[in-house]
C-alpha cells in the first residue's frame, strides 16, 4: 500500500531491507518509508499497482532488530546533517533537509505483518530516541485486516504515539471495488473497518480515480463512493482529511489511465459540505 505522489524517487539507502527515504517536496523534507512486506505479498492485486512482482520479494517474517537498526542509522544520519553529504541526498534543496514523516507503508498490506504492533511500538521509540517525537508517524493500509486484535493492538499503539491511519476507499460498489483493487474480499468488511476505525480515531481517506480502458468512473459508480462517505460520518466515525487522487506513473496494466485535474476536481465536489478537508492530488 503505497502512496503515489511522491515527488522524488530516491529510495536507495545502502543495502536497507525494511527502512527506505525519498525527498519528497509535498512532505517538504525526507519521507521515510518502512516496507512491512519484503514478500510482496498483497491481499489487493490493485491494477495501478506501483509495486513490480515479477521480481522474487524476501521473506514474510520481519526481523525487527535490523528494522529497528536500520532506523536508528537513518535517524542518525538526518539529524547530524551527514546524511545531506550523502549522494544522493547531497543535491537536496537545503529547506528540505529535514526528517518530514515516517510511514509504515510497503510492497503490499503492512498490517498483514504479524509484527506489525512490535513495529510501531520500535518505530514510536526510535523516532523519540532521536527527539523525533514532532515528525507525523502513519501507516498505509488497504483496511482489510482492521478487525483482527493483533492489528487493532498495533492501531492502539500507533494512537498512542499520535499516528495516523490513512485507508484507502476506492469504490462505492462491490463489484467496482473488486474490480478496482483486485480482490474477492468482502467490500463490507472493509466499510466496517472503516467505520470501526473512524470512530476510535480520525482516520484519513486515501481515494484513487483512474480511468479504465479510457473511460472516467462512472458518475453512479462515485455517487456511490460519496454516499460511503457520508455514511462514515453519519454513524459517528471521524475523517480528517480526504485525499483523492489519480496514478501519478503509468501503471503495468494498460486499462488503466490518469484523470484529469478537472475531473478530480468534479469527484471531489461529490463529497465538499461534510467539513472534512479535502485535498485533490492531481497531475503536475
Ligand atoms: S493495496 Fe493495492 S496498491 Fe497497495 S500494495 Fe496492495 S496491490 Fe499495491
Amino acid at each position: 500500500m503505497r502512496r503515489m505522489d511522491f515527488s522524488d524517487h530516491r529510495r536507495d539507502l545502502g543495502d536497507n531491507r525494511y527502512v527506505y527515504a525519498v525527498v519528497s517536496r509535498r512532505v517538504g523534507g525526507l519521507s521515510i518509508g518502512i516496507n512491512l512486506n519484503v514478500d510482496k505479498a498483497c491481499n489487493f492485486d490493485c491494477p495501478y499497482c506501483q509495486v513490480d512482482r515479477r521480481l522474487p520479494g524476501g521473506p514474510r517474517e520481519i526481523d525487527v532488530a535490523v528494522l529497528e537498526q536500520e532506523l536508528d542509522h537513518l535517524l542518525a544520519l538526518a539529524t547530524t546533517d551527514e546524511l545531506w553529504t550523502i549522494a544522493p541526498f547531497d543535491t537536496t534543496d537545503p529547506a528540505l533537509r529535514r526528517v518530514g514523516d515516517i510511514s509504515l507503508a510497503g510492497d503490499g498490506e503492512p498490517t498483514a505483518a504479524k509484527e506489525f504492533s512490535e513495529v510501531v511500538s520500535a518505530v514510536g521509540r526510535i523516532r523519540a530516541r532521536h527527539g523525533l517525537e514532532h515528525v507525523p508517524l502513519s501507516v498505509l493500509t488497504n483496511a482489510t485486516l482492521f478487525h483482527r486484535p493483533m492489528v487493532r493492538e498495533g492501531l492502539e499503539s500507533l494512537d498512542r504515539l499520535n499516528g495516523r491511519i490513512w485507508a484507502k476507499l476506492d469504490a462505492g460498489t462491490e463489484a467496482y471495488f473488486h474490480q478496482v483493487d483486485g480482490t474477492k474480499l468482502p467490500f463490507q468488511r472493509v466499510l466496517d473497518n472503516l467505520s470501526w476505525a473512524s470512530q476510535q480515531w480520525p482516520i484519513m481517506l486515501q481515494c484513487m480515480f483512474h480511468s479504465w480502458d479510457g473511460q472516467a468512473p462512472p458518475e453512479a459508480e462515485i455517487g456511490a463512493w460519496a454516499q460511503r462517505v457520508r455514511d462514515l460520518l453519519g454513524a459517528g466515525g471521524s475523517l480528517s482529511e480526504i485525499q483523492i487522487y489519480t496514478v501519478a506513473r503509468a501503471p503495468a496494466d494498460p486499462r488503466v489511465g490518469p484523470l484529469t485535474s478537472a475531473q478530480l476536481q468534479e469527484i471531489a465536489a461529490q463529497v465538499e459540505g461534510l467539513g472534512v478537508r479535502l485535498n485533490v492530488v492531481g497531475l503536475s
